[in-house]
């Protein structure tokens, strides 16, 4: 589609900023004489050791290229194909990945669970789960909620505890989607073990793209069991870095130095900025709390159609509202510029 000379992305998805300095520099640091490939390297062994401190567990990692080939190998490690998969009616698993789940699962079907403010109903959860013990159906066998939420919302750790333990008690296993995993975390001020393995999480995918780096996701496997042979499922699906020390070493800066902590407390902390800007235009409504770095709003068609003629693009399907990400990249600058074109609208 051809697009005007003038349109702005900075706030139409975490994905349209580019790599953060660190990451870049990372990389660029990485492209010295020779290593082992594949994944074999000291950088990679260091990164791999750097994610167990983080989470302080001895978990098992190995890096993709992005989210959708994370979470679909990583739900198809919890199931066989005659079993099924519990999901978010609006998580991006359902809605925003062609059906690899089903595919790389070789067919496991997703269960639609509802959801409140993105976060799943643990009731229609446990009426999932019981409802058929029939061979006719799909067994339930696993778990996958996204921290934070499409809606830009976050899980506290007792709310994820209630979840996971429902689904144990099944004898399901929890899958957390992570694109924006740091968001949360640097919205929660916990420890990263605390909304994850010390709150039931047996697999995260770890989002590293929408954080500010180049081409990565990481996935942690916290019950090892389940990624036994990971490896073999990365490299017949084509996600198999050979020149691995690359993404390594973007992560093994993001995570050191609290340099990730930076990058998602400015992209929520922006977010806040722009939902009270637009919350005090008339006809404005903020639809979802601003828990991380996505703002939903219901606008006035006027300025909406304002906003578009001034060149910014925003997601209107999903939530129900305009959507505006926040990522590393945008500044207090463009979020007020986006607010003064909104009431300039308004006026
Ligand atoms: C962006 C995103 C992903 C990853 O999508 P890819 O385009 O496959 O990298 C996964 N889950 C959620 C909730 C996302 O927003």
């Amino acid at each position: 589609m051809p697009d005007s000379a003038n349109a702005k992305y900075h706030f139409a998805s975490d994905n349209t900023s580019g790599i953060c300095p660190e990451a870049w520099q990372a990389f660029d640091e990485a492209n010295r004489g020779f290593h082992p490939s594949y994944g074999d390297d000291e950088i990679t062994r260091q990164a791999c050791e750097s994610f167990r401190s983080f989470f302080e567990a001895d978990c098992d990692v190995y890096f993709v290229f992005n989210g959708t080939a994370a979470n679909s190998l990583s739900l198809a490690t919890l199931c066989q194909s005659y079993h099924s998969v519990i999901a978010g009616d609006l998580s991006h698993c359902e809605t925003d990945e062609c059906g690899a789940p089903e595919f790389f699962s070789n067919g496991s079907k997703l269960l639609l669970a509802k959801t409140q403010h993105g976060r799943l109903d643990p009731a229609d959860v446990q009426r999932l789960i019981t409802s058929r013990t029939d061979l006719h159906f799909p067994k339930p066998r696993g778990l996958t909620l996204s921290q934070s939420t499409e809606l830009g919302t976050t899980y506290q750790p007792a709310q994820l505890k209630e979840l996971t333990s429902l689904a144990h008690q099944h004898g399901l296993r929890v899958h957390m989607d992570g694109a924006r995993f740091f968001n949360a975390l640097a919205a929660l001020d916990c420890a990263p073990a605390d909304i994850t393995w010390r709150a039931g999480i047996d697999v995260l995918c770890c989002g590293g793209t929408k954080l500010g780096m180049a081409v990565t996701e990481a996935v942690v496997f916290f019950d090892r069991a389940l990624g036994q042979e990971f490896a073999w499922r990365c490299k017949q699906a084509g996600q198999l870095c050979s020149k691995m020390r690359f993404i390594s070493a973007q992560w093994l800066r993001m995570l050191g130095d609290d340099v990730w902590r930076r990058h998602a407390t400015h992209g929520n902390a922006l977010a806040r900025r722009l939902a009270a800007g637009l919350s005090a235009l008339p006809g404005a409504e903020i639809l979802y709390p601003v828990d991380a770095n996505a703002v939903f709003a219901k606008l006035p068609e006027t300025i909406k159609e304002a906003l578009k003629a001034k060149g910014w693009r925003f997601y209107s399907f999903i939530g129900g509202g305009s959507r505006f990400m926040c990522s590393w990249a945008v500044t207090e600058q463009d979020v007020d510029a986006l607010i003064a074109d909104a009431a300039a609208a308004a006026a």
